[in-house]
C-alpha cells in the first residue's frame, strides 16, 4: 500500500487533502492524473449501466435536501456506529472492527459500554442557527433518487423493471479512519435504484450481482481479487431482504467495493408515509397500484479507483532494472498517448512532435513531453498507465515515420504518420 500512495502524491493521482495547513483526516483532492482516472471510472460506470441499456436513466440530485427525508429513510434515527473506547489505551474504535475481543490499537481486551453514534454531517441553512435551519449532508445519494420515484415516472413514463442511476458526493463523520482513500469523510458514490415487480426482485437482484462483478473485472480487475459475499441474515439492515459484497483484496486485507441489496419496498412506502404523496406505481394493463421493490447496486467511486490502482501496480525486472507499470484498462487510462521527441535541441523534431500531439488529442487524451532523455520519459509514462508513446526522431522527418511503444509489451513499431490515429484509435477501441 505503501507503494501505492507514494506514486499517487509523486505523480500527481491523489494528495492529501489542505496538506499545506497539516491535512485534514480522511480527505483527499485529485491530482492532475488522479481526476482523470477517476472521470474514466465515472465515465466507463454511466456509459455500462446508463447509456448502454434500455431500461435505465440517469439523475443528479442536490446535496442537501429536506431533513424528513432522514427521518423517513430512518438514517436520523438509526445510521450509527456503535462506538467502545479501550480501558487500557484509551482509543475510540468500532464496536464491528474488534476482532477477537482485542482492541485494534494497543490489543487490550477491556472496552467502555458501546455507544450509538451518528454519522450524519449536520449544517445549518440560512442566517439563524438553530433547531428550524438543521439540514444534513447527504449520508448517500440513494434517497435524491427515492425522491424523485414520482418525477421521473411521470417526466418518462418508464415501465417495469427500470432503474435510476446517480453519481455524486456523500458525506459520513466515520470514526474509524485510515487505509487511505478506502474510507473517507467527504466521497463520491456511483448508485442505482432498481424498480421491479416483488415476484420478480430476487431475479434482479443475481443478474444485478453478475453485472457489475462483471463491469469491475471487465475494466482490468483480476479475477482472484475479487469476490462475493454475501450478509448473513444478522447482518442485513432490517428493510433487506438480501444483500451481497462484491469484495476486492486490497493490500490491507479483503475489504467492501460495493454493495448490492434487495431493498424491498422500504423507501417507496416510507416516503409515501411521511410525505403524504403516493408513490404506488399504476400497472398500465392491468390497472394494479402497488410499491416495486428495489434492487440497490451501491458502490464507490474511491475505493472503485483506489481498487483500480491497486490493481494495476506492476513492479517488472527489465534489464537489470525495475520497471513500475500501472497496466490501467485502456479506457480507464489517464492517458492514453505521450508524444515524446528524441532530440529537443532539434526544431524541426519538436514542431513535428508537436503537431502531432495536437492533432491526436482531438481524439484521446495524450500529452507531449521532453524534459528527459528518452529512457526516463518512457519509465515516466509507464509509471501512470499511458498507453503508447510515440517518438520522433531524425529519420521521421524524412521518412514520416514514428515509432510507437506499447506500454505492456514494449514493443515497438515504426508507423507511417498517415496511419498514425486510425492505428492508436484501433488499437484503443479492440
Ligand atoms: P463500510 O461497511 O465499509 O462502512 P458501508 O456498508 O457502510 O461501508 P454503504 O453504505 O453500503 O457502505 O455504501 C455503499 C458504498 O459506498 C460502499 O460499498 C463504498 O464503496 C462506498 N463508501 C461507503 N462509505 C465510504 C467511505 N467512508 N469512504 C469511501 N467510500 C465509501
Amino acid at each position: 500500500m505503501d507503494k501505492i500512495v507514494s506514486l499517487c502524491k509523486r505523480r500527481g493521482f491523489i494528495f492529501p487533502s489542505s496538506e499545506i495547513y497539516g491535512g485534514l483526516a480522511s480527505t483527499f483532492d485529485y491530482g492532475p492524473l488522479g481526476v482523470e482516472l477517476k472521470r474514466n471510472v465515472k465515465a466507463a460506470w454511466w456509459k455500462a449501466v446508463v447509456h448502454d441499456r434500455d431500461d435505465m436513466v440517469g439523475l443528479d440530485a442536490s446535496i442537501l435536501m429536506h431533513p424528513d427525508v432522514w427521518k423517513a429513510s430512518g438514517h436520523t434515527d438509526s445510521f450509527n456506529d456503535i462506538l467502545v473506547d479501550c480501558k487500557k489505551c484509551k482509543n475510540r474504535c468500532r464496536e464491528d472492527h474488534i476482532v477477537g475481543g482485542k482492541c485494534p490499537h494497543c490489543g487490550g481486551k477491556e472496552f467502555t459500554k458501546g455507544r450509538a453514534f451518528n454519522l450524519m454531517l449536520k449544517t445549518h441553512l440560512g442566517a439563524v442557527e438553530d433547531g428550524a435551519s438543521l439540514a444534513y449532508l447527504r449520508p448517500e445519494t440513494a434517497q435524491g433518487i427515492f425522491v424523485n420515484f414520482r418525477n421521473v415516472m411521470d417526466t418518462t413514463s418508464r415501465k417495469l423493471p427500470f432503474g435510476i442511476a446517480q453519481i455524486g458526493k456523500a458525506f459520513r463523520n466515520e470514526v474509524t479512519t485510515g487505509n487511505y482513500t478506502f474510507r473517507m469523510r467527504e466521497f463520491e458514490q456511483m448508485e442505482i435504484e432498481y424498480f421491479t415487480k416483488p415476484e420478480d426482485a430476487e431475479g434482479c437482484h443475481k443478474q444485478w450481482i453478475e453485472d457489475r462483478l462483471n463491469w469491475f473485472h471487465d475494466l482490468g480487475i483480476r479475477k482472484e481479487n475479487l469476490r462475493l459475499r454475501e450478509h448473513g441474515k444478522n447482518e442485513l439492515a432490517h428493510y433487506a431482504k438480501a444483500c451481497s459484497d462484491i469484495e476486492y483484496q486490497f493490500p490491507f486485507g479483503w475489504s467492501e467495493l460495493e454493495g448490492i441489496a434487495n431493498r424491498t419496498d422500504f423507501d417507496l412506502k416510507q416516503h409515501s408515509k411521511f410525505s403524504g404523496k403516493d408513490l404506488q406505481y399504476q400497472d398500465k394493463v392491468t390497472n394494479e397500484r402497488f410499491f416495486p421493490y428495489v434492487i440497490e447496486p451501491s458502490g464507490g467511486v474511491d475505493r472503485a479507483t483506489l481498487a483500480f490502482l491497486a490493481d494495476a501496480y506492476h513492479e517488472e525486472e527489465v534489464e537489470g532494472r525495475t520497471r513500475v507499470v500501472l497496466k490501467l484498462s485502456k479506457q480507464l487510462a489517464p492517458t492514453k498517448a505521450a508524444v515524446l521527441p528524441l532530440l529537443k535541441k532539434n526544431n524541426d523534431i519538436v514542431v513535428l512532435a508537436k503537431n502531432i500531439k495536437k492533432d491526436l488529442e482531438q481524439c484521446f487524451t495524450t500529452v507531449y513531453d521532453d524534459t528527459a532523455a528518452i529512457g526516463k520519459l518512457y519509465r515516466r509514462q509507464d509509471e501512470v498507465g499511458t498507453f503508447f508513446c510515440v517518438t520522433v526522431d531524425v529519420d521521421s522527418l524524412e521518412d514520416r515515420k514514428v515509432t510507437v511503444r506499447e506500454r505492456d509489451t514494449m514493443e515497438q513499431q515504426r508507423i507511417a504518420l498517415d496511419h498514425l490515429k486510425t492505428y492508436l484509435i484501433e488499437k484503443l477501441s479492440n
